[in-house]
């Protein structure tokens, strides 16, 4: 029955996998530490008016991907497709622009867009990702990027390029799009159905689009660097020279567009030879359109499914710290008694102990503890409550430590 699979899109993150979203989850986060970046987290739906206004009308994302539906109470609400939008929402609602500034925020969130799936391509992804607010210097795209290329380091992965862009401002962007339809003019009739209704209210989504007869026309179009004002000019100048002074190394791309209408300024994306794995950039104007004051704002996000994908393609070993320190097996219903009460004492001094619920023989007791990939094993018997003593035997060379039953302490710094 279909109805009882995961719907098309979806993944079970399954508990032989949970290590490495941890080790994502926590390297990402440890580092937000360094960088003085806080979580925010925000409902996992919005009022659907949130995107259209945030993300933009004529974006993949509103125009395709929205999981819409009507609550209830006849609103209509999304299942957020992004972070951004309701980051700014939140900080506008809650008045944090009335703090000392700049606000620096990070979050882990699932998102849902209806798209077509394939390998990396899925309709619930997750991204960890950065918002910082109220700084307009670009010292601050540095340090976003900066962030974004510490995790990656502290990932382990060496695979990943950075390519950036400057898309402009409001100032200059009105004669770079009079360019843009000059020369996209020629080739309407060619363009797909969703550009062709681009073309008058934001051509430049149309260097964005997937479609392959869109992506050949708009290979030789003119580029947007050629069009910036002085003072995105400037600014551009300012990041690269901050770039080359933390040594990060990056390569101008004049054809990234990005997916959400709100950038300007810088743009970046992070990718490999197969996929993107981050993109952000400045957005200076969205928490203005969303009826906050008119402050700056700069961010990220990075896919963690993709991250997952560049670490197994880059063959990474990933640490696991989930093993057990010690299986407890036992002969007899003292023994087991015994066991299991010295099982639940070890685990409050933060040991990992696993003990028999199966009903296992002794013999498939060692078995199963040797596949769970126990350190120690050991065996409470008789001989073993009457002496008060627990032998406590090191599986990767068979030395046994003898330990008084009695003396948790002692045994729990044994086991580590
Ligand atoms: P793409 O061009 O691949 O569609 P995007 O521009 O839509 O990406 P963003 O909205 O900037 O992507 O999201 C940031 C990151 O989130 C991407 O770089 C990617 O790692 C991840 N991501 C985006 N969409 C998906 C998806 N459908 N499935 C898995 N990961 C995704
Ligand atoms: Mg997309």
């Amino acid at each position: 029955m279909a109805e009882m699979q995961a719907p098309k899109g979806t993944k079970d993150m399954l508990p032989q996998d949970a290590y490495k979203w941890h080790y994502v989850e926590n390297t990402f986060k440890d580092t937000a530490k360094n960088f003085g970046l806080k979580e925010i987290r925000t409902p996992i739906f919005e009022h659907t008016e949130l995107f259209l206004r945030g993300v933009g009308d004529t974006t993949d994302i509103v125009q395709k991907e929205m999981y819409t539906f009507e609550d209830k109470g006849k609103r209509s609400v999304t299942l957020k497709p992004e972070g951004t939008a309701p980051i700014v929402r939140a900080f506008i609602e809650n008045r944090l622009f009335n703090e000392a500034q700049p606000t620096k925020l990070y979050y882990v969130i699932p998102c849902f867009r209806y798209e077509n799936v394939q390998k990396g391509r899925l309709r619930q992804f997750h991204q960890c990702g950065v918002e910082v607010f109220g700084s307009k210097e670009p010292s601050m795209d540095a340090e976003v990027i900066a962030f974004a290329m510490e995790v990656l380091k502290n990932l382990g992965l060496k695979g990943l390029k950075l390519n950036i862009n400057n898309l402009g401002c409001p100032k200059c962007r009105p004669n770079y799009n009079e360019a843009l339809k000059n020369f996209l003019k020629e080739n309407y009739d060619n363009l797909c159905p969703t550009c062709k209704e681009r073309f008058e209210k934001n051509p430049m989504r149309i260097l964005d689009c997937k479609e392959k007869k869109c992506k050949e026309i708009t290979k030789s179009a003119p580029i947007i660097l050629d069009f910036m004002c002085e003072e995105c000019d400037t600014h551009f100048t300012k990041v690269k020279e901050y770039l080359d002074l933390l040594g990060i190394p990056y390569a101008v791309d004049p054809g990234i567009v990005r997916g959400l209408d709100y950038y300007t300024k810088t743009i970046f994306e992070i990718l490999n030879d197969d996929f993107t794995a981050i993109g952000g950039g400045r957005y200076d104007n969205m928490i203005e359109e969303l009826g906050g004051p008119s402050m700056p704002a700069v961010g990220f996000a990075m896919g963690i499914e993709r991250l997952i994908m560049a670490l197994d393609k880059e063959g990474i070993e990933i640490p696991s710290n989930e093993s057990y320190a010690l299986y407890i097996g036992s002969r007899g219903d003292e023994a087991y008694k015994a066991g299991f009460k010295l099982a639940n004492d070890l685990r409050s001094k933060g040991v990992a102990v696993e003990i028999n619920h199966m009903g296992r023989s002794v013999k498939a007791e060692m078995k199963y503890a040797n596949k769970i990939g126990a350190k120690f094993t050991t065996i409470l018997g008789d001989d073993e409550l009457a002496n008060n003593v627990i032998k406590l035997k090191r599986m990767i060379d068979g030395e046994i430590f003898e330990v008084s039953l009695e003396n948790i302490d002692e045994i729990a710094n044994t086991l580590k």
